[in-house]
């Protein structure tokens, strides 16, 4: 006999995973588990079940799913965690698995921004001109290691744990976990007189407030584009829409 329960893996580190995971625990047939890559030393834990780490690659996840009889996944992570929602795309496909991507929305370029749009942290890293003496990053500490052989910069890096690659040779680092005010950042761009900030095109309001105050103080931004989505995937942009999903997909389990 099918189960009444759809049993549902989240993969998170992200505001919006937590978010699911705790509209998903207040709903009736859903039995969810959340995972985390394990990144960051102090993670904002999910409500419920949580395992930690890599599943080893396409092979280790798919035996993970199947050995832990999930049903449904929800790729809830990053917009640039392209590697695991590539594997969940294939081993949720081989195992016939439905899976959705939530993915909000990208931040858009609005009147009296100054962006240079670029596709990865290469780009951005080569897309530096000799005028960016101080350069703001707040890419995550491992994408740093792009920027290393920058040395005719100052860079003022943002992350919330320790890069764990070597920095460019004239770096403050600068430990910190959004959300940040408009006014910090403000402040933060003033007192390290920023010249150019990088950005992934992560979206959402929790990190937002950086683009408003580099549009206010006129200062240019490189903007990394997100990668691109697994092809033919299935994406909402709200938590609410992911959890309509997550209902459909266990009305049609029990039918
Ligand atoms: P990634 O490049 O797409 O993934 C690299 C590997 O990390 C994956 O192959 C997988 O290892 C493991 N992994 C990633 N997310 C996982 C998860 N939720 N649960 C279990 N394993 C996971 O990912 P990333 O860019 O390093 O990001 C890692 C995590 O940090 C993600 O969960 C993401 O949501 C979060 N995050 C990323 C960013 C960013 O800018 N990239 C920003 C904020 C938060 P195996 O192959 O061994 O399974």
């Amino acid at each position: 006999m099918r189960r009444a329960v759809l049993r549902v893996l989240i993969l998170g580190g992200t505001g919006e995973a937590r978010e699911l995971a705790r509209a998903a625990s207040e709903e009736r047939g859903l039995d969810i588990v959340s995972s985390l890559a394990g990144r960051v030393a102090n993670p904002r834990l999910p409500v419920g079940a949580v395992r930690v780490g890599g599943f080893g690659g396409v092979e280790g996840l798919r035996t993970w799913l199947r050995e832990n009889a999930i049903d449904a996944v929800v790729d809830a992570t990053h917009p640039f965690a392209a590697q695991v929602s590539a594997h969940a795309a294939t081993a949720a496909a081989e195992l016939d698995l439905p899976v959705l991507h939530l993915r909000r929305p990208e931040w858009v370029r609005r009147g009296g921004d100054l962006w240079t749009r670029v596709p990865d942290l290469a780009a951005a890293a080569a897309a530096l001109s000799p005028r960016d003496h101080n350069v703001l990053l707040t890419i995550g500490r491992q994408g740093v290691g792009a920027f290393v052989g920058r040395t005719g910069h100052r860079f003022v890096i943002r992350s919330i744990d320790a890069p764990t690659v070597p920095l460019p040779p004239r770096s403050t680092l600068l430990l910190a976990r959004g959300p940040f005010t408009f006014d910090e950042e403000l402040v933060l761009m003033s007192r390290h007189r920023i010249d150019v900030l990088v950005t992934k095109n992560s979206g959402g309001e929790q990190t937002e407030a950086k683009i408003f105050a580099a549009r206010t103080a006129g200062l240019p931004v490189i903007m990394i584009d997100r990668p691109p989505l697994p092809a033919g995937a299935v994406t909402v942009a709200e938590v609410a829409a992911a959890i309509d999903w997550l209902r459909a997909a266990a009305g049609h389990r029990v039918r």
